[in-house]
Protein backbone atom coordinates (compact mmCIF):
# COMPACT_ATOMS: atom_id res chain seq x y z
CA UNK A 1 0.00 0.00 0.00
CA UNK A 2 1.16 3.14 -1.12
CA UNK A 3 0.26 6.48 0.74
CA UNK A 4 1.37 10.26 -0.50
CA UNK A 5 2.11 12.86 2.56
CA UNK A 6 2.52 16.18 0.73
CA UNK A 7 1.20 19.81 1.19
CA UNK A 8 -1.35 21.73 -0.36
CA UNK A 9 -0.42 25.41 0.55
CA UNK A 10 2.92 27.28 0.08
CA UNK A 11 5.13 24.72 2.13
CA UNK A 12 5.98 24.35 5.70
CA UNK A 13 2.69 22.95 6.81
CA UNK A 14 3.85 20.27 8.89
CA UNK A 15 4.24 17.26 6.34
CA UNK A 16 7.44 16.50 8.63
CA UNK A 17 5.87 15.55 11.40
CA UNK A 18 3.07 13.67 10.16
CA UNK A 19 5.61 11.74 7.66
CA UNK A 20 7.55 10.92 11.38
CA UNK A 21 4.43 9.92 13.02
CA UNK A 22 3.30 7.63 10.19
CA UNK A 23 5.98 5.94 9.60
CA UNK A 24 6.09 3.95 12.93
CA UNK A 25 3.27 1.96 11.02
CA UNK A 26 4.89 2.16 7.70
CA UNK A 27 8.48 -0.04 5.61
CA UNK A 28 9.77 2.14 3.19
CA UNK A 29 9.74 6.04 3.48
CA UNK A 30 10.75 7.94 -0.04
CA UNK A 31 11.59 11.72 -0.95
CA UNK A 32 10.68 11.48 -4.57
CA UNK A 33 11.02 15.65 -5.53
CA UNK A 34 12.98 18.47 -4.54
CA UNK A 35 16.13 18.54 -2.37
CA UNK A 36 18.26 20.03 0.17
CA UNK A 37 16.13 23.56 -0.20
CA UNK A 38 13.76 22.83 2.25
CA UNK A 39 13.93 21.73 5.72
CA UNK A 40 11.42 19.09 7.94
CA UNK A 41 11.47 19.86 11.14
CA UNK A 42 10.58 16.48 13.52
CA UNK A 43 10.74 16.78 17.18
CA UNK A 44 10.94 13.36 19.21
CA UNK A 45 12.21 11.83 22.11
CA UNK A 46 15.82 11.83 20.47
CA UNK A 47 15.52 15.64 20.17
CA UNK A 48 15.16 18.14 17.64
CA UNK A 49 15.59 18.09 14.19
CA UNK A 50 15.82 20.12 10.74
CA UNK A 51 16.29 17.09 7.89
CA UNK A 52 16.80 18.58 4.06
CA UNK A 53 17.61 15.41 2.50
CA UNK A 54 16.70 12.22 4.12
CA UNK A 55 12.92 11.58 4.61
CA UNK A 56 11.30 11.96 7.66
CA UNK A 57 11.26 8.00 8.95
CA UNK A 58 14.96 7.88 9.51
CA UNK A 59 13.93 7.57 13.38
CA UNK A 60 12.75 4.15 13.59
CA UNK A 61 15.13 1.34 13.31
CA UNK A 62 12.43 -0.92 11.21
CA UNK A 63 11.97 1.55 8.29
CA UNK A 64 14.44 2.11 5.04
CA UNK A 65 14.35 5.04 3.79
CA UNK A 66 14.69 6.19 -0.02
CA UNK A 67 15.91 9.21 -2.10
CA UNK A 68 14.01 8.61 -5.14
CA UNK A 69 15.46 9.27 -8.58
CA UNK A 70 13.49 12.41 -8.71
CA UNK A 71 15.51 14.23 -6.17
CA UNK A 72 18.09 16.45 -6.34
CA UNK A 73 21.33 14.77 -4.72
CA UNK A 74 23.57 16.93 -3.02
CA UNK A 75 26.14 14.01 -1.88
CA UNK A 76 27.69 16.10 0.98
CA UNK A 77 24.88 17.27 2.04
CA UNK A 78 23.46 13.95 2.46
CA UNK A 79 26.33 12.39 3.64
CA UNK A 80 26.53 15.29 6.56
CA UNK A 81 23.40 14.60 7.31
CA UNK A 82 23.54 11.40 8.40
CA UNK A 83 26.41 11.83 10.41
CA UNK A 84 24.87 14.99 12.27
CA UNK A 85 21.91 12.27 13.16
CA UNK A 86 24.50 9.47 14.38
CA UNK A 87 26.28 11.87 16.39
CA UNK A 88 23.31 13.04 17.98
CA UNK A 89 22.24 9.35 19.32
CA UNK A 90 20.15 7.70 16.41
CA UNK A 91 20.41 4.60 15.63
CA UNK A 92 22.16 4.95 11.52
CA UNK A 93 19.19 4.88 9.13
CA UNK A 94 18.90 2.27 6.70
CA UNK A 95 18.82 4.23 3.56
CA UNK A 96 18.62 3.80 0.05
CA UNK A 97 19.76 5.76 -2.90
CA UNK A 98 18.30 4.98 -6.66
CA UNK A 99 21.32 4.93 -9.44
CA UNK A 100 18.94 7.08 -11.68
CA UNK A 101 18.71 10.10 -9.14
CA UNK A 102 20.86 12.52 -10.62
CA UNK A 103 23.67 14.63 -8.81
CA UNK A 104 23.26 18.39 -7.55
CA UNK A 105 26.81 19.56 -8.33
CA UNK A 106 29.06 22.36 -7.06
CA UNK A 107 28.43 24.51 -9.47
CA UNK A 108 24.96 24.17 -9.43
CA UNK A 109 25.13 26.13 -5.93
CA UNK A 110 27.26 28.59 -7.83
CA UNK A 111 25.17 29.03 -10.79
CA UNK A 112 21.91 29.58 -8.51
CA UNK A 113 23.90 32.32 -7.01
CA UNK A 114 25.37 33.98 -9.96
CA UNK A 115 21.69 34.28 -11.24
CA UNK A 116 20.17 35.54 -8.35
CA UNK A 117 22.30 38.26 -7.96
CA UNK A 118 22.44 39.05 -11.95
CA UNK A 119 18.48 38.87 -11.46
CA UNK A 120 18.74 41.73 -8.34
CA UNK A 121 15.75 43.19 -7.43
CA UNK A 122 14.16 41.06 -9.58
CA UNK A 123 14.98 37.37 -8.25
CA UNK A 124 13.28 34.40 -7.59
CA UNK A 125 13.76 34.41 -3.62
CA UNK A 126 15.92 31.22 -4.61
CA UNK A 127 17.55 29.45 -1.51
CA UNK A 128 20.48 29.14 -3.70
CA UNK A 129 20.79 25.47 -2.95
CA UNK A 130 21.16 24.82 -6.77
CA UNK A 131 17.38 23.10 -7.41
CA UNK A 132 16.75 25.51 -10.80
CA UNK A 133 19.92 24.86 -12.33
CA UNK A 134 20.04 21.27 -11.37
CA UNK A 135 16.76 20.62 -12.96
CA UNK A 136 17.56 22.72 -15.97
CA UNK A 137 20.70 20.67 -16.74
CA UNK A 138 18.18 17.24 -16.11
CA UNK A 139 15.87 18.42 -18.92
CA UNK A 140 18.67 20.17 -21.31
CA UNK A 141 20.48 16.03 -20.50
CA UNK A 142 23.44 17.44 -18.85
CA UNK A 143 23.15 15.98 -15.58
CA UNK A 144 24.90 13.33 -14.31
CA UNK A 145 23.33 10.52 -12.84
CA UNK A 146 24.52 8.38 -10.13
CA UNK A 147 25.11 5.12 -12.09
CA UNK A 148 27.57 7.27 -14.52
CA UNK A 149 29.76 7.77 -11.54
CA UNK A 150 30.83 4.13 -11.98
CA UNK A 151 31.60 4.22 -15.74
CA UNK A 152 34.83 6.20 -16.59
CA UNK A 153 34.45 6.40 -19.95
CA UNK A 154 30.96 7.68 -19.74
CA UNK A 155 31.86 10.23 -16.87
CA UNK A 156 34.71 11.58 -18.67
CA UNK A 157 32.69 12.28 -21.50
CA UNK A 158 29.54 13.83 -19.37
CA UNK A 159 31.96 16.26 -18.03
CA UNK A 160 33.85 17.50 -20.81
CA UNK A 161 30.16 18.36 -22.08
CA UNK A 162 28.90 19.91 -19.03
CA UNK A 163 32.42 22.47 -19.45
CA UNK A 164 31.91 23.52 -22.69
CA UNK A 165 28.77 24.96 -22.42
CA UNK A 166 28.92 26.35 -18.84
CA UNK A 167 32.26 27.26 -19.23
CA UNK A 168 30.86 30.19 -22.41
CA UNK A 169 28.12 31.21 -19.58
CA UNK A 170 30.30 31.58 -16.94
CA UNK A 171 33.19 33.68 -18.94
CA UNK A 172 30.58 36.40 -20.65
CA UNK A 173 27.25 36.09 -18.38
CA UNK A 174 28.65 35.61 -14.91
CA UNK A 175 32.67 36.78 -15.33
CA UNK A 176 32.99 34.15 -12.84
CA UNK A 177 36.04 31.65 -12.91
CA UNK A 178 35.35 28.70 -15.35
CA UNK A 179 35.11 25.03 -14.58
CA UNK A 180 38.03 22.80 -14.61
CA UNK A 181 37.34 19.14 -15.79
CA UNK A 182 40.13 17.47 -14.21
CA UNK A 183 38.65 19.13 -11.00
CA UNK A 184 35.00 17.79 -11.99
CA UNK A 185 36.43 14.56 -12.39
CA UNK A 186 38.22 14.44 -8.90
CA UNK A 187 34.60 15.84 -7.72
CA UNK A 188 32.80 13.13 -8.99
CA UNK A 189 35.64 10.26 -7.63
CA UNK A 190 34.99 11.35 -4.41
CA UNK A 191 31.20 11.78 -4.40
CA UNK A 192 30.96 7.52 -6.29
CA UNK A 193 33.11 6.64 -3.11
CA UNK A 194 30.71 8.37 -0.77
CA UNK A 195 27.33 6.85 -2.10
CA UNK A 196 28.67 3.58 -3.67
CA UNK A 197 27.33 1.64 -0.10
CA UNK A 198 23.71 3.23 -0.59
CA UNK A 199 23.25 2.47 -4.55
CA UNK A 200 20.01 1.12 -5.50
CA UNK A 201 18.14 0.16 -8.30
CA UNK A 202 14.99 1.25 -6.76
CA UNK A 203 12.05 0.71 -8.70
CA UNK A 204 12.90 -2.89 -8.90
CA UNK A 205 13.24 -2.70 -5.14
CA UNK A 206 9.48 -1.17 -4.39
CA UNK A 207 8.39 -3.52 -7.19
CA UNK A 208 9.44 -6.48 -4.90
CA UNK A 209 7.78 -4.66 -2.00
CA UNK A 210 5.06 -4.06 -3.15
CA UNK A 211 4.53 -7.74 -4.13
CA UNK A 212 5.15 -8.26 -0.62
CA UNK A 213 2.65 -5.94 0.61
CA UNK A 214 4.51 -3.54 2.14
CA UNK A 215 3.42 -0.55 3.57
CA UNK A 216 5.15 2.70 1.57
CA UNK A 217 5.10 6.42 2.48
CA UNK A 218 6.15 9.03 -0.34
CA UNK A 219 7.14 12.28 1.74
CA UNK A 220 6.23 15.56 -0.32
CA UNK A 221 8.59 18.59 -0.46
CA UNK A 222 6.86 22.39 -0.07
CA UNK A 223 3.28 22.25 -1.78
CA UNK A 224 0.42 22.78 -4.18
CA UNK A 225 1.12 26.50 -4.81
CA UNK A 226 5.00 25.70 -5.16
CA UNK A 227 4.25 23.36 -8.29
CA UNK A 228 6.27 23.94 -11.45
CA UNK A 229 2.96 23.20 -13.34
CA UNK A 230 0.24 24.03 -10.72
CA UNK A 231 1.56 26.41 -8.82
CA UNK A 232 2.09 30.59 -8.71
CA UNK A 233 4.39 30.32 -11.76
CA UNK A 234 6.96 31.54 -12.11
CA UNK A 235 7.36 31.88 -8.26
CA UNK A 236 7.29 28.50 -8.19
CA UNK A 237 9.94 25.20 -6.95
CA UNK A 238 11.89 23.45 -10.02
CA UNK A 239 9.97 19.88 -9.76
CA UNK A 240 6.56 19.01 -8.57
CA UNK A 241 5.43 18.79 -5.54
CA UNK A 242 2.49 16.70 -6.62
CA UNK A 243 1.41 13.30 -4.99
CA UNK A 244 1.07 11.89 -8.87
CA UNK A 245 4.53 12.80 -9.46
CA UNK A 246 5.53 10.85 -6.85
CA UNK A 247 5.06 7.29 -9.04
CA UNK A 248 7.15 9.05 -11.28
CA UNK A 249 9.97 10.46 -8.58
CA UNK A 250 9.92 7.11 -7.19
CA UNK A 251 9.67 4.51 -9.89
CA UNK A 252 6.05 2.83 -8.95
CA UNK A 253 2.96 2.48 -10.81
CA UNK A 254 0.46 5.64 -10.24
CA UNK A 255 -2.58 3.02 -9.07
CA UNK A 256 -0.50 2.02 -6.41
CA UNK A 257 -0.88 5.33 -4.55
CA UNK A 258 -4.07 4.69 -3.08
CA UNK A 259 -4.05 7.42 0.26
CA UNK A 260 -3.16 10.94 -0.34
CA UNK A 261 -3.04 12.66 3.19
CA UNK A 262 -2.71 16.32 2.46
CA UNK A 263 -1.24 18.49 5.00
CA UNK A 264 -3.49 21.67 5.42
CA UNK A 265 -1.88 24.40 7.89
CA UNK A 266 -4.68 26.10 9.85
CA UNK A 267 -3.15 29.70 8.69
CA UNK A 268 -0.91 30.48 5.95
CA UNK A 269 2.95 31.11 5.54
CA UNK A 270 4.99 31.10 3.13
CA UNK A 271 8.86 31.52 2.46
CA UNK A 272 9.97 33.53 -0.53
CA UNK A 273 8.24 35.63 -2.98
CA UNK A 274 5.29 35.08 -5.47
CA UNK A 275 1.41 35.56 -4.96
CA UNK A 276 0.06 35.19 -1.44
CA UNK A 277 -3.81 36.75 -1.62
CA UNK A 278 -4.21 36.66 2.51
CA UNK A 279 -0.74 37.92 3.56
CA UNK A 280 -1.17 40.00 6.46
CA UNK A 281 1.57 42.70 7.35
CA UNK A 282 2.56 44.77 10.34
CA UNK A 283 2.01 43.73 14.13
CA UNK A 284 -0.58 41.09 13.25
CA UNK A 285 1.81 38.79 11.20
CA UNK A 286 4.44 39.27 13.49
CA UNK A 287 2.31 38.36 16.27
CA UNK A 288 1.20 35.55 14.06
CA UNK A 289 5.16 34.81 12.98
CA UNK A 290 6.40 34.95 16.72
CA UNK A 291 4.13 32.46 17.73
CA UNK A 292 3.58 30.36 14.63
CA UNK A 293 4.96 26.58 14.36
CA UNK A 294 7.59 25.63 17.10
CA UNK A 295 9.04 28.85 18.15
CA UNK A 296 8.03 31.31 15.18
CA UNK A 297 8.02 30.85 11.54
CA UNK A 298 11.23 31.05 10.19
CA UNK A 299 12.68 29.20 7.55
CA UNK A 300 13.97 25.71 8.27
CA UNK A 301 16.80 25.93 5.94
CA UNK A 302 17.22 29.95 5.63
CA UNK A 303 16.23 31.08 8.46
CA UNK A 304 14.54 33.68 7.09
CA UNK A 305 11.36 34.90 8.24
CA UNK A 306 8.35 33.49 7.00
CA UNK A 307 5.78 35.62 5.05
CA UNK A 308 2.09 35.33 7.53
CA UNK A 309 -1.25 35.30 6.30
CA UNK A 310 -4.96 34.07 7.62
CA UNK A 311 -6.77 30.83 5.98
CA UNK A 312 -6.91 30.87 2.56
CA UNK A 313 -10.01 28.30 1.59
CA UNK A 314 -9.43 28.87 -2.19
CA UNK A 315 -5.80 28.65 -2.16
CA UNK A 316 -6.47 25.34 -0.18
CA UNK A 317 -9.74 23.78 -1.71
CA UNK A 318 -7.47 24.09 -4.78
CA UNK A 319 -4.25 23.04 -3.13
CA UNK A 320 -6.25 20.00 -2.06
CA UNK A 321 -7.96 19.23 -5.94
CA UNK A 322 -4.39 19.29 -7.87
CA UNK A 323 -2.70 16.71 -5.00
CA UNK A 324 -5.89 14.73 -5.39
CA UNK A 325 -6.39 14.82 -1.36
CA UNK A 326 -8.22 11.77 -0.14
CA UNK A 327 -7.76 12.64 3.25
CA UNK A 328 -6.65 15.91 5.56
CA UNK A 329 -4.12 16.62 8.26
CA UNK A 330 -4.72 19.83 9.63
CA UNK A 331 -1.58 21.28 11.61
CA UNK A 332 -0.67 23.88 14.27
CA UNK A 333 -4.25 24.65 15.21
CA UNK A 334 -3.42 25.07 18.78
CA UNK A 335 -1.15 28.52 17.51
CA UNK A 336 -4.54 30.24 16.65
CA UNK A 337 -5.91 30.47 20.86
CA UNK A 338 -4.89 33.44 21.16
CA UNK A 339 -7.63 35.51 18.62
CA UNK A 340 -10.42 36.61 19.87
CA UNK A 341 -11.30 36.36 16.22
CA UNK A 342 -10.22 34.19 13.50
CA UNK A 343 -10.20 35.67 9.35
CA UNK A 344 -10.94 33.33 6.82
CA UNK A 345 -10.68 33.54 2.89
CA UNK A 346 -13.34 32.60 1.48
CA UNK A 347 -13.11 34.28 -2.17
CA UNK A 348 -10.92 36.63 -4.13
CA UNK A 349 -12.05 39.65 -5.57
CA UNK A 350 -10.94 40.18 -9.10
CA UNK A 351 -11.52 42.98 -11.41
CA UNK A 352 -14.84 43.47 -9.68
CA UNK A 353 -15.80 39.77 -9.59
CA UNK A 354 -15.95 37.49 -6.54
CA UNK A 355 -14.32 34.17 -7.76
CA UNK A 356 -13.62 30.87 -5.49
CA UNK A 357 -11.55 29.55 -7.85
CA UNK A 358 -8.07 29.75 -7.80
CA UNK A 359 -6.61 31.21 -10.87
CA UNK A 360 -3.80 31.39 -13.13
CA UNK A 361 -0.77 33.85 -11.89
CA UNK A 362 -1.66 36.70 -14.27
CA UNK A 363 -5.32 36.89 -12.38
CA UNK A 364 -3.83 36.22 -9.18
CA UNK A 365 -1.81 39.53 -8.78
CA UNK A 366 -5.12 41.36 -8.98
CA UNK A 367 -7.19 39.67 -6.64
CA UNK A 368 -8.19 40.83 -3.41
CA UNK A 369 -9.29 38.45 -0.24
CA UNK A 370 -12.72 38.38 0.69
CA UNK A 371 -13.12 37.26 4.21
CA UNK A 372 -15.42 36.06 6.70
CA UNK A 373 -14.48 36.23 10.77
CA UNK A 374 -15.10 33.36 12.88
CA UNK A 375 -14.69 33.15 16.74
CA UNK A 376 -11.80 32.45 18.23
CA UNK A 377 -11.43 29.59 21.35
CA UNK A 378 -9.27 31.68 23.16
CA UNK A 379 -7.55 28.75 25.34
CA UNK A 380 -4.53 26.50 24.85
CA UNK A 381 -5.56 23.27 22.95
CA UNK A 382 -2.52 21.25 23.26
CA UNK A 383 -2.25 17.99 25.20
CA UNK A 384 -6.12 17.24 24.17
CA UNK A 385 -5.85 14.12 22.74
CA UNK A 386 -9.83 13.43 21.85
CA UNK A 387 -11.69 15.93 19.26
CA UNK A 388 -14.89 15.98 21.53
CA UNK A 389 -12.64 17.56 24.11
CA UNK A 390 -11.73 20.54 21.72
CA UNK A 391 -13.76 24.28 22.95
CA UNK A 392 -16.98 24.44 20.59
CA UNK A 393 -15.29 27.27 18.67
CA UNK A 394 -12.26 25.41 17.54
CA UNK A 395 -14.23 22.43 16.26
CA UNK A 396 -16.62 25.04 14.26
CA UNK A 397 -13.13 26.38 13.06
CA UNK A 398 -12.56 22.94 11.71
CA UNK A 399 -15.64 22.32 10.54
CA UNK A 400 -16.08 25.47 8.52
CA UNK A 401 -12.72 24.95 6.98
CA UNK A 402 -13.75 21.04 6.05
CA UNK A 403 -16.56 22.10 4.50
CA UNK A 404 -14.95 24.78 2.50
CA UNK A 405 -12.52 22.38 1.18
CA UNK A 406 -14.06 19.98 0.62
CA UNK A 407 -12.53 16.82 1.87
CA UNK A 408 -12.30 15.11 5.04
CA UNK A 409 -9.97 16.14 8.01
CA UNK A 410 -9.15 13.17 9.73
CA UNK A 411 -6.24 14.32 11.97
CA UNK A 412 -5.51 17.40 13.66
CA UNK A 413 -2.34 18.70 15.12
CA UNK A 414 -2.31 20.52 18.06
CA UNK A 415 1.40 20.59 19.08
CA UNK A 416 4.64 19.87 17.43
CA UNK A 417 5.47 16.61 18.85
CA UNK A 418 4.67 13.38 17.55
CA UNK A 419 2.20 12.62 20.01
CA UNK A 420 0.28 15.94 19.76
CA UNK A 421 -2.48 14.78 17.52
CA UNK A 422 -6.47 14.28 17.42
CA UNK A 423 -7.40 11.28 15.06
CA UNK A 424 -11.15 11.96 13.98
P1 LIG B 1 7.22 20.68 6.50
O1 LIG B 1 8.25 21.20 5.57
O2 LIG B 1 5.86 20.60 5.90
O3 LIG B 1 7.61 19.40 7.15
O4 LIG B 1 7.03 21.77 7.66
P2 LIG B 1 8.17 22.46 8.58
O5 LIG B 1 8.78 21.45 9.41
O6 LIG B 1 9.03 23.34 7.78
O7 LIG B 1 7.27 23.48 9.42
C1 LIG B 1 6.34 23.10 10.31
C2 LIG B 1 6.70 23.70 11.64
O8 LIG B 1 5.57 23.60 12.49
C3 LIG B 1 7.80 22.98 12.38
O9 LIG B 1 8.50 23.89 13.19
C4 LIG B 1 7.04 21.96 13.23
O10 LIG B 1 7.75 21.55 14.39
C5 LIG B 1 5.83 22.75 13.60
N1 LIG B 1 4.60 21.99 13.78
C6 LIG B 1 4.11 20.95 13.06
N2 LIG B 1 2.87 20.64 13.49
C7 LIG B 1 2.58 21.51 14.48
C8 LIG B 1 1.43 21.74 15.31
O11 LIG B 1 0.41 21.07 15.21
N3 LIG B 1 1.52 22.76 16.22
C9 LIG B 1 2.61 23.54 16.36
N4 LIG B 1 2.60 24.51 17.26
N5 LIG B 1 3.69 23.38 15.59
C10 LIG B 1 3.67 22.38 14.68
Amino acid sequence: MVRAIVGANWGDEGKGKITDMLAKESDIIIRFQGGSNAGHTIINHYGKFALHLLPSGVFYEHTTSIIGNGVALNIPYLMKELDSLVERGVPKPRILVSDRAQLLMPYHVLFDTYEEARLAGKSFGSTKSGIAPFYSDKYAKIGIQVSELFDEDVIKEKISRICETKNVLLEHLYHKPLLVPEELLETCHQYRDMIAPYVCDVSAYLHEALKEGKTILLEGQLGSLKDTDHGIYPMVTSSSTLAAYGAIGAGIPPYEIKDIITVVKAYSSAVGAGEFVSEIFGDEADELRRRGGDGGEFGATTGRPRRMGWFDAVATRYGCRIQGATEVAFTVLDVLGYLDEIPVCIGYEIDGQVTRDFPATVKLKKAKPVYTVLPGWKCDIRGIKSYEELPENCRKYIEFVEKEIGVPITMVSNGPGRDDIIMR
